[in-house]
């Protein structure tokens, strides 16, 4: 499933309803696989016919996508995780020093427990990643709170994020060949954020 939906992401002849369908049933499958890292709680429920035991998330996510790219996992996550609580932080490249920069942060309060999901479905140099993680790590986040959330990886850039949060839970769906000369992953499916939000000729 995963392969098929990254194979439609990477033509570059998908129409843009087949691209967003893909990313969002792709967003799906990761969401559930998240499941496995999350705590539940025994909860008891009345069914028709008599008392019995069952399972509930025992915390709320918070949910924080990475701007823009990340946008796009949030409708599958909250679908999943319908009271989750939602961050955004937006981190450009800068020109000059070709190094990642924030430029917009707003996070919601949590707690240790919270479980917290970082949305990027791209992870180039692995540069934006880690620079997010550091600012919620400033706001009080263990790393072993926070899930890193991504469809396509370069080796390169894993590399270099796990050496910067070794203790942060990854779930990728897949790892590429790497960067070429201009940082973009190969074979990639080229600006996601561009294909996805249907940006043509940016002014
Ligand atoms: N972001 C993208 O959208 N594509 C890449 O190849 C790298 C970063």
């Amino acid at each position: 499933m995963k392969k098929t939906l990254i194979t439609t992401l990477r033509n570059k002849k998908s129409s843009i309803e087949e691209y967003r369908q893909a990313a969002d049933l792709l967003g799906t499958v990761l969401a559930i696989e998240s499941d496995a890292l999350f705590p539940k709680a025994t909860v008891f429920v009345d069914t028709p016919l008599m008392h019995t035991q069952g399972t509930a998330f025992k915390y709320d996510p918070l949910l924080i996508p990475i701007l823009r790219s990340g946008l796009c996992l949030l409708p599958p996550f909250m679908r999943f995780y319908p009271k989750a609580s939602i961050g955004f932080i937006g981190v450009r490249r800068n020109e000059e020093t070709a190094n990642p920069e924030l430029y917009y942060i707003k996070i919601p309060a949590f707690t240790p427990e919270t479980p917290i999901f970082v949305l990027d479905p791209m992870i180039a140099t692995g540069g934006s990643a880690t620079l997010a993680i550091k600012k919620i790590k400033e706001l009080g986040a263990s790393e072993r709170q926070i899930t890193l959330i991504s469809f396509i990886t370069s080796p390169e850039g894993m590399t270099a994020f796990q050496k910067e949060c070794p203790e942060v839970n990854v779930i990728i769906a897949q790892v590429d060949e790497g960067l070429n000369d201009k940082k973009w992953i190969m074979p990639g499916l080229g600006d996601f954020g561009d294909r996805y939000f249907g940006t043509v000729n940016p002014l």
